[in-house]
């Protein structure tokens, strides 16, 4: 099969769909691979370094799409991208179709198959091509918690590990699924004093018998996230009720119980946040203050780390992606439920009922 990978034209977007090792992988099945120049740059990786594991590169995103007939990527298709895209091409990337109906409406027309990372399940209910990127938010944001906790960048000026003699930070953590265990973990891990709140007893559980011991577990509710929070010198959202927006777990009235200079980093900001003053920031201007309590919510944290988001990404999708190319994606799709729940649109028709339904479309 011949593969493309186009370099991605987002804003600020430096991560790339595939690794030179993963390139090697097609080479050695004996797939072709087409590599638009200066595509892996943002990652650290060159066009000498695509050329050496035996990819090829092509000089415009153009010439990519006109070759490949499987396009891998990173974010969706933006709209310079649509005309580019062709029939019966395979389309392998995060597409997050159910919010953007633009998007929807030209992969429809332009009679393509369109394969969503974001989809993809496995038979446990876990979205293995989400996973990476929770694991990478949840393991930045203690680091971002504790650059605005330094006073020069508007913080209370406190070291989350302390020294001998002096006591180290509080840091909570609201949620305990993939983002919340790895930031709590990261947190102990530099000597914060830690409590990590779900409303899940039995994964309070699991986390009560390998955490070490500067975390300690307590169950979420109103009364103990106003508790913690009056002591917290950095809050760390990390909710999600999958399908739905995330609660206000954190309201506009707690930050005036607040230690001044604390500050929160709301890392469920893409699913509305759970801190009730949070609106999505960027890398460029990631923080604002309200009454004196530092917010953080930048909506893409992993684009930051573009070198470790792009290595955790590929490692997670380059085994999906070789099943496409080695089987064809109808044969692949029907010997593998994971893919096949991948799907979002086929040959001009949705055939995700959650796309159909946001749209009101025919599956
Ligand atoms: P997850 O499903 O693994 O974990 C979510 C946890 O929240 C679950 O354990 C659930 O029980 C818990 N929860 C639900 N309601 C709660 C409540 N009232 N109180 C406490 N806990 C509650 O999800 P995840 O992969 O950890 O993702 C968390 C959020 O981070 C999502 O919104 C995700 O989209 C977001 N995210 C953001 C970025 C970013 O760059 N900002 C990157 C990756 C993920």
């Amino acid at each position: 099969m011949l593969i493309g990978v186009p370099k991605e034209i987002k804003n600020n977007e430096n991560r790339v769909a595939l690794t030179p090792g993963g390139a090697a992988e097609f080479v050695k099945y004996g797939h072709e691979v087409y590599v638009q120049a200066t595509a892996g740059e943002g990652s650290g990786f060159s066009n000498e370094e695509y050329e050496q594991a035996g990819a090829t590169i092509l000089p415009t995103i153009e010439d990519v799409y006109a070759k490949a007939d499987m396009i891998i990527k990173v974010k969706e298709p933006i709209a310079q991208e649509y005309p580019l895209v062709k029939e019966n091409q395979l389309l392998f990337t995060y597409f997050h179709f159910a919010s953007g109906e633009e998007l929807t409406h030209a992969m429809i027309k332009s009679n393509s198959v369109c394969l969503a990372y974001e989809t993809v399940e496995s038979a446990n209910r876990a979205l293995p091509l989400l996973i990476p990127m929770s694991e990478v938010a949840g393991r930045m944001a203690p680091q971002e918690g504790a650059k605005y906790l330094e006073k020069p960048l508007k913080g209370r000026g406190i070291l989350l590990g302390g020294v001998p003699g002096v006591k180290p930070a509080e840091v909570l953590v609201l949620g305990a699924g993939i983002v919340g265990t790895q930031a709590a973990k990261i947190a102990a891990g530099l000597g914060a004093q830690v409590t990590i709140m779900d409303i899940n007893l039995n994964r309070l559980r699991e986390l009560d018998d390998f955490m070490p011991k500067n975390v300690t577990t307590q169950y979420s509710n109103d009364y103990n996230i106003r508790a913690a929070a009056k002591t917290a010198d950095l809050i760390i959202g990390a909710v999600l009720i999958p399908g739905a927006k995330a609660p206000h777990l954190i309201t506009r009235d707690m930050l005036k119980t607040m230690k001044p200079g604390t500050v929160l980093v709301d890392v469920a900001v893409d699913q509305g946040g759970c801190i009730e003053t949070c609106k999505p920031t960027t890398h460029e201007n990631p923080t604002f203050i309200i009454d004196d309590i530092v917010h953080y919510c930048v909506a893409n944290m992993p684009g930051a780390v573009p070198y470790t988001s792009t290595l955790a990404l590929t490692n997670a999708t380059l085994p999906y992606a070789l099943k496409l190319a080695n089987q064809g994606w109808r044969v692949a799709c029907l010997n593998n439920d994971d893919l096949r729940l991948g799907l979002n649109v086929v040959n001009g028709k949705v055939v995700y009922k959650g796309v159909a339904d946001a749209f009101g479309l025919e599956l």
